[in-house]
């Protein structure tokens, strides 16, 4: 089968040969493991089931999951039936909420995981956790299967786009992704009675070193799409490796931060989550070892 999953369209046949997310047809996860990092409404205080899938179809340059994204180390586990089997072992200690994370490369999969925890009489609340980077019709063939997304706008600046992730196109396919979301769930995240999410989106967006200036462009987007979109500001960036260009091989100053904040103020972006700068410290997960974070 020739992939067109997400949208570069490789046209790869992933029995034979890989495109550029270097993923195999079986879906692969590096880890499965409660996190309790994500926006309170989706972690709770149990934390959430996250599936850390392998590869990705982004392949940012500055990735904060690069053990992972670039395919190695060895995924812990391998098919939907050994998936399934880990979130079924480890949900019952979570909110009962299971994150699939950079799973756009492996999205023909989602719906069997997903049944094959139906079968089992599990019925998690499902987030789909993407760097944003889909087609609309793969999200339109996830609509039954997916309760909340929680996907990042990244980039405004087509440039920026193809030199830090290969995908001049980032800005624009990103838009029409975020707008399906928005078209499925609308902009309310409603809670239950303990505070957790069922539905909705939360957009994240990273702010980088040296790039105000592209943040601000995000925030117009997002402004666009509704003032009432969840918008959740990182701070967290951390050079994850050696050698970075541009102004990546540090991590932000607050005055840069602070104008990115001001900017989400003054556009009336008043709901979701600012993180503090100096979570840039808390966010170093180590994917070699059994527990990531
Ligand atoms: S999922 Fe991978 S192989 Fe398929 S189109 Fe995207 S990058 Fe290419």
């Amino acid at each position: 089968m020739k992939c067109t999953l997400c949208p570069h369209h490789c046209t790869a046949d992933r029995a034979e040969t890989l495109g550029f997310c270097r993923a195999q047809r079986e879906p692969e996860a590096a880890t499965i493991c409660i996190h309790k990092g994500e926006e309170p409404p989706l972690c709770g205080n149990k934390g959430i089931c996250n599936v850390f899938f392998s590869h990705c179809n982004l392949q940012c340059i500055y990735c904060q999951n690069h053990q992972i994204s670039s395919g190695s180390p060895t995924p812990r586990f391998i098919g939907v039936d050994a998936i399934v089997d880990e979130i079924a072992r480890l949900l019952p200690q979570t909110e009962n909420m299971v994150g699939f994370v950079t799973p756009s490369h492996y999205a023909d999969s989602l719906p069997s995981i997903v049944e094959g925890l139906h079968a089992r009489g599990l019925y998690p609340t499902i987030v789909y956790n993407t760097g944003g980077y889909d087609s609309v019709e793969t999200l339109q063939m996830l609509a039954p299967y997916i309760d909340i997304y929680l996907p990042d706008y990244k980039y405004s600046l087509p440039d920026l786009a193809r030199r830090y992730s290969h995908a001049a196109d980032y800005p624009d396919v990103a838009l029409a992704a975020l707008r399906e979301m928005y078209n499925q769930k609308g902009s309310s995240l409603p809670t239950d009675e303990d505070g957790l999410a069922y539905r909705g989106i939360i957009v994240r967006h990273l702010v980088l070193p040296g790039q105000v200036e592209n943040s601000l462009g995000v925030l117009d987007t997002l402004a666009d799409i509704s003032l009432n979109l969840h918008i959740s500001l990182m701070a967290q960036y951390y050079p994850p490796l050696p050698n970075l260009p541009d102004q990546l091989g540090r991590t932000l100053t607050p005055d840069e931060y602070q104008q990115v904040v001001d900017h989400l103020n003054t556009l009336g972006l008043s709901r979701g989550w600012v993180q503090e700068l100096d979570a840039q410290a808390n966010y170093r997960p180590n994917f070699t070892h059994q527990q990531a974070f």
